[in-house]
């Protein structure tokens, strides 16, 4: 069999919101690449898995068809692409396998400040202007709603300055673009964020062993995120309300220290962040010595 077959292709924004995030990921996954001049296509080094940078919007065509076997894509598009595919009678050949906690925004129906508004009643026989046809003919039809949907590639949110609606549905994040533009946020559709997409067509043992250790990396990259490791002093006691206080860890690794005082050492890694609270109740409970160490790599 050609070796090149064997090879595992993601897909990932070619430049946008979730490049860097997304590369970034990649690259703590242990995985290097040679960029091309055209950067369409870059060749992993150390490992048989290769890059292409697209659009977006391209992304869960290019796994669903089995072009990519992965895919990094926000949760908007995907979720776009399966109701688009869904209302021509189709099912999407991809599955979603991991959030990864960045691209955070939420497609939100819009209307300029003031516009009348008492519920989604209010958009029956109204003009709303968005690229999500097919998220947004779903919430209509679900509420019961009948509106005219208009279909906008960009700048969806001058579409009531143009004339060309009431209404909008678009992304927002932090606001300041509706603010910018003197929309008020009426109701949100979808709460998105980066996710990772994985073809649904069978890879064989090989590319799917391979698929596997590269989501098991995935995985221990986006727990190490949270993770600290914990180091404290106690006596022995209090060993029980300790392990109780630890946030999220397993059971912690004990050491005795000195057998006058039965005084052990604790570690443990603590799959949640830590906080102050925390290291003071621990300290409330007999621990001394306390000590919170970033995790660099995790692999369960
Ligand atoms: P492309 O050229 O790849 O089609 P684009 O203009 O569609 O780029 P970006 O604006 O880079 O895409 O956004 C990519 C993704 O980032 C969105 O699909 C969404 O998941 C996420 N995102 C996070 N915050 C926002 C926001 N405020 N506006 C738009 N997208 C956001
Ligand atoms: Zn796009």
């Amino acid at each position: 069999m050609d070796s090149s077959e064997q090879r595992i292709k993601i897909a990932v924004q070619k430049t946008g919101r979730l490049t860097d995030h997304s590369l970034d990921l990649l690259e703590r996954c242990g995985l290097k690449f040679t960029k091309s001049k055209d950067q369409l296509f870059c060749y992993g080094e150390n490992m048989p898995v290769d890059l292409l940078l697209v659009r977006d919007d391209d992304i869960p065509g290019l796994v669903g068809d089995d072009v990519c076997d992965l895919g990094i894509v926000g949760l908007n598009i995907v979720e776009e692409k399966r109701q688009e595919l869904q209302h021509e009678g189709r099912d999407a050949m991809f599955k979603q396998v991991f959030e990864l906690d960045f691209g955070h925004c939420r497609l939100s129906l819009a209307a300029p400040v003031g516009t009348p508004y008492e519920g989604l009643e209010s958009l029956n026989n109204q003009k709303i202007a968005t690229s999500y046809v097919g998220i947004l003919r779903n919430y209509l039809k679900k509420n019961d709603v009948t509106a005219e949907i208009e279909y906008f590639s960009g700048a969806v949110e001058i579409a009531p300055k143009l004339g060309k609606a009431q209404f909008i549905c678009d992304l927002v994040s932090t606001g300041s673009t509706l603010d910018a533009n003197g929309l008020a946020e009426l109701e949100v559709l979808l709460e998105s964020e980066a996710i990772v997409i994985q073809t649904l067509a069978p890879l064989g043992d090989d590319k799917q062993a391979l698929v596997d250790r590269i989501l098991q990396r995935l995985d221990g990259v986006l727990q190490v995120r949270e993770s600290k490791y914990i180091m404290l002093h106690a006596p022995r006691s209090a060993l029980a309300e300790i392990s109780e206080l630890l946030p999220g860890s397993e059971v912690p690794t004990v050491i005795p220290l000195d057998d006058i005082n039965d005084k052990v050492a604790i570690h443990a890694v603590c799959r949640e962040n830590v906080f102050w609270e925390t290291l003071e109740n621990l300290k409330a409970a007999g621990a001394s010595s306390l000590l919170v160490l970033p995790v660099e790599k995790m692999l369960a």
